[in-house]
């Protein structure tokens, strides 16, 4: 499983500091690469827009 990041995503930057596997990647909206995702949830807690959420 990997977190994933929803088209509620504003690109303000505030979770890809927070990734200790530095899994995000920045774009018109950001992008978790689910190979990399360990689950930690740290992303999500730190996101505006609550636009990050574990994938089903
Ligand atoms: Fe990175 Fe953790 Fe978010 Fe996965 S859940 S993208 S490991 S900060």
């Amino acid at each position: 499983m990997a977190y994933v990041i929803t088209e509620e995503c504003i690109a303000c930057g505030s979770c890809i500091s927070e990734c200790p596997v530095e899994a995000i990647s920045e774009g018109d909206i950001y992008v978790i690469d689910p190979d990399l995702c360990t689950d930690c949830g740290s992303c999500a807690d730190v996101c505006p827009s609550e636009a990050i959420h574990p994938d089903k």
